[in-house]
């Protein structure tokens, strides 16, 4: 049954990327990685549904999402650029593919990084951070959401590949099979979100390098 839950906060993270924390729905159950359909309890807007994933853990006594807006498309994501606190979103079922299987290498682009974050903080929560890796593509440094949080939490385990800006200590180009030979070795295990144009390259490449697809855990934006 969906629920009507008010917005406790809004911040901007980046540029076009909105943290909202609202008031968590009762009875609500989720796994970290797992997403809702949420819409905007406003005229007009609340049959327009789209899946946010938690940011939050299971145990928050809120729900967190982390959600990068479109002003361009005129849609959801944009609304809520101009929503306040106090104002609702309907939040109704969960779903989604991504759960922990075990250690591995989290591949995400931009806003794709959201299941990784919930399931990243769970591990951290239960001591469990053990040698995961996050490879995170980005545009720019700028467009890169919760840099200092993942580079304390994963350390030399946190790998930044930047699009369209050139720095020391991070990678440039698009994420590429080179790129990803390095981590086949030691480990089997893939998580993948992001836009599907990357997810179909990364994919691409990972079945290349004999990953097996059942070790390829994905959801595309
Ligand atoms: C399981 C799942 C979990 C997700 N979790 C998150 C999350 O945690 N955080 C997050 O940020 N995102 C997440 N997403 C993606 C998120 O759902 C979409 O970004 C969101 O639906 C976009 O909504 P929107 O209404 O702003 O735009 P859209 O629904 O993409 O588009 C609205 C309208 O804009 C027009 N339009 C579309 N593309 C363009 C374009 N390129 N230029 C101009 N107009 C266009 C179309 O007419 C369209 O009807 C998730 C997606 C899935 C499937």
């Amino acid at each position: 049954m969906a629920q009507i839950c008010k917005i406790i906060s809004l911040e901007l993270l980046t540029q076009d990327v909105l943290k909202l924390i609202v008031e968590k729905p009762e009875n609500l159950h989720f796994n970290p990685g797992q997403a809702v359909d949420v819409s905007i309890n406003k005229p007009n807007w609340k049959d327009k549904i789209r899946a946010f994933t938690f940011t939050s853990l299971p145990t928050d006594n809120f729900v967190e999402f982390i959600i990068k807006t479109y002003p361009q498309h005129n849609g959801v994501t944009n609304e809520l650029l101009f929503l306040s606190v106090g104002d609702e979103l309907i939040i109704g079922d969960v779903f989604g593919d991504i759960s922990y299987k075990g250690n591995g290498v989290f591949i995400a682009g931009g806003a794709g990084i959201t299941p990784f974050l919930s399931i990243l903080k769970h591990l951290q929560q239960q001591n469990k951070i053990a040698n995961n890796i996050l490879l995170f593509a980005n545009k720019t440094k700028a467009d890169i959401i919760l840099e200092p949080f993942f580079k304390n939490l994963l350390k030399e385990n946190f790998v930044n590949i930047l699009s369209d800006e050139k720095l020391d200590n991070y990678e440039h180009g698009f994420i590429n099979k080179t790129m990803l030979e390095k981590y086949t070795a030691s480990n089997n295990i893939f998580y993948l979100c992001g836009p599907p144009p990357m997810m179909q390259a990364v994919e691409g490449f990972l079945i290349k390098l004999n990953i097996n697809p059942e070790n390829i855990i994905k959801e595309s934006f």
